[in-house]
């Protein structure tokens, strides 16, 4: 029963693939990897998946000119993150598109933010 539990720890909760590493769920994982292709960042995780999630973060915000791409990029993780917890805690894969639409209601709600900032700050002058 260990060895059973083991094995099943080893798996995937979203695809079943018989990983469940940082990068399998961040960049391999096929339910990722559609999270990932609307977003406007044009990954291709299929060239260099040798590099682990750490090293891969430090380097792309390193050498990342642009803030609005660096938001993006965390709003992506993090909608795998919410994706890979309702797999996990609720036994449901949803549908990725589910999230990639709840990202961009994310980014809505941002950009109203940073849009009535901007105004607040106008207006207090
Ligand atoms: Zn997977």
């Amino acid at each position: 029963m260990i060895q059973r539990r083991c094995r099943m720890d080893s798996v995937c909760p979203r695809s079943k693939e018989e990983d469940k590493s940082m990068e399998h769920l961040c960049f391999e994982c096929i339910f990722s990897k559609h999270i990932w292709r609307p977003s406007r960042l044009n990954f291709n995780f299929e060239v260099g998946q040798s590099t682990s999630v750490e090293d891969w973060m430090t380097n792309w915000f390193k050498i990342t000119p642009d803030d609005e791409v660096v938001i993006e990029s965390i709003k992506v993780l993090w909608g795998i993150w919410l994706h890979r917890n309702k797999a996990v805690f609720e036994q449901i894969v949803a549908d990725p598109s589910t999230v990639v639409h709840t990202l961009n209601q994310m980014k809505w709600e941002y950009n109203k933010l940073a849009n009535n900032s901007k105004l607040g700050s106008i207006s207090c002058r």
